[in-house]
């Protein structure tokens, strides 16, 4: 990417911090045994990775051994889901999510749907979040797992986690949370919300990519991911991603160190460029709650496309995400942006910025001064 290019799409993937970068290099090259083997040049390995556990650990307050490493935020949702159900085969228990999560749970529910669980899909509010009386309303006896997401990638609304967590508890069920687009962004820790387990993602937080975890609490049984090895306390076998581990274990600490500064920056950049964009007579909603991820904004521009706003922003050396595609014949609205109901007119214009440490104020100047300047007949949604 040039230099001149506004990057507003943290929320699909974050740059590498340097700190991360620096501390992958001995892992890529020089120190490269097998963490497995048995002669002095695995055993750095080897520490380095239980030194991640560690420092991960303490960043969502859980314990090292509770801390299962993953190839992303997709494998640990993957796994917490069809690990928790593979425990009860014969039982084909019911599996209750929300109708916004990612696709990582979303498809996951459906293949398991075609093994036979059953699904219950909880309805989310104008806001996007999922209240606790939905929740009571639909945790029937035989569901075995609720799994809600901390944080939705599309509108940045954050979920009651731990009251919802505590209803499944009362219901005699476990409870996930996919917090990739949570962690290293706002305060967690697994035991004040009570989650059984949570799924993260490096890349999300200025780590490298193909790099997550899967928290799972201690003394809850899980069918193992991948069979053929003792890696991950035997439950995710294959040589571990030691420069991945531990790149992501830096980029977390380093993110957990000055995040009280970082949410108020980022809320406060978020801020301005709604301020910015609320001088002008552009006629454009906020979708979301109030309590969002900081720096994430999705709006819906009256009577615009969003794909169009995307690819004008794109010209113009803006980086944005759009909750609706555009193709010749239908204009393809987000699941997300389908649930909370935003009204026909705004629904086809959405664009997601979600905003990171690497912008200024001036940023997003900028981005508020080319909005403005896409012209009507360019975002107008003809179809
Ligand atoms: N869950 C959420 C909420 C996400 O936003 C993403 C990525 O966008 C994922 C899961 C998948 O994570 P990964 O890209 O690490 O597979």
């Amino acid at each position: 990417m040039s230099k001149t290019m506004i990057y507003a799409d943290h929320a699909a993937t974050t740059v590498l911090s340097p700190t991360a970068y620096t501390a992958m290099q001995p892992w890529l090259k020089d120190k490269y045994g097998n963490p497995s083997t048995l002669y002095s040049l695995a055993r750095e390995p080897r520490k380095a990775v239980a030194s991640a556990r560690e420092t991960i650990a303490a960043c969502i307050g859980a314990k090292p051994k509770e801390i299962y490493f993953t190839s992303g935020g997709t494998e640990a949702d993957n796994w917490a889901l069809t690990g928790m159900a593979f425990q009860y085969p014969n039982q084909r228990g019911r599996i209750v999510t929300s109708c916004i999560e990612h696709h990582a749970v979303l498809h996951t529910c459906d293949f398991l749907d075609r093994m036979g669980y059953g699904i219950d899909l909880l309805p989310v509010n104008r806001d996007g979040a999922v209240s606790s009386s939905m929740l009571e309303d639909h945790l029937q006896d035989d569901a075995i797992l609720v799994s809600v997401m901390l944080a939705n990638n599309e509108i940045g609304t954050i979920q009651p986690i731990r009251e919802l967590a505590k209803i499944a508890h009362c219901h005699h069920c476990l409870f996930h949370t996919d917090a990739v687009q949570g962690v290293g962004h706002i305060p967690i820790d697994v035991r004040e919300l009570g989650v059984d387990m949570l799924s993260a993602s490096a890349h999300k937080f200025n780590g490298p990519k193909g790099c997550g975890f899967l928290y799972v609490r201690e003394g809850i049984s899980i069918e193992p991911f991948m069979h053929g090895g003792a890696q991950e306390h035997g439950h995710r076998a294959g040589t571990e991603n030691v420069a991945g581990i531990v790149g992501m274990a830096a980029a977390l600490e380093e993110h957990q160190k000055q995040l009280a500064q970082e949410m108020t920056y980022l809320h406060k950049l978020a801020d301005t460029l709604l301020g910015h964009l609320r001088e002008t007579d552009l006629d454009f909603i906020v979708n979301g709650s109030a309590e969002r991820i900081p720096g994430s904004l999705s709006l819906s521009f009256r009577n615009a496309d969003g794909e169009m706003l995307l690819h004008r922003l794109d010209l113009m050396g803006t980086a944005v995400a759009t909750g609706s595609a555009c193709d010749s014949k239908d204009a393809v609205l987000s699941h997300v942006i389908r649930a909370i109901g935003v009204p026909n007119e705004y629904k086809h214009g959405t664009v997601r910025i979600t905003l990171g440490m690497d912008n200024s104020e001036k940023d997003v100047q900028s981005i508020a001064e080319q909005i403005v300047h896409i012209p009507v007949s360019y975002t107008h949604l003809t179809l």
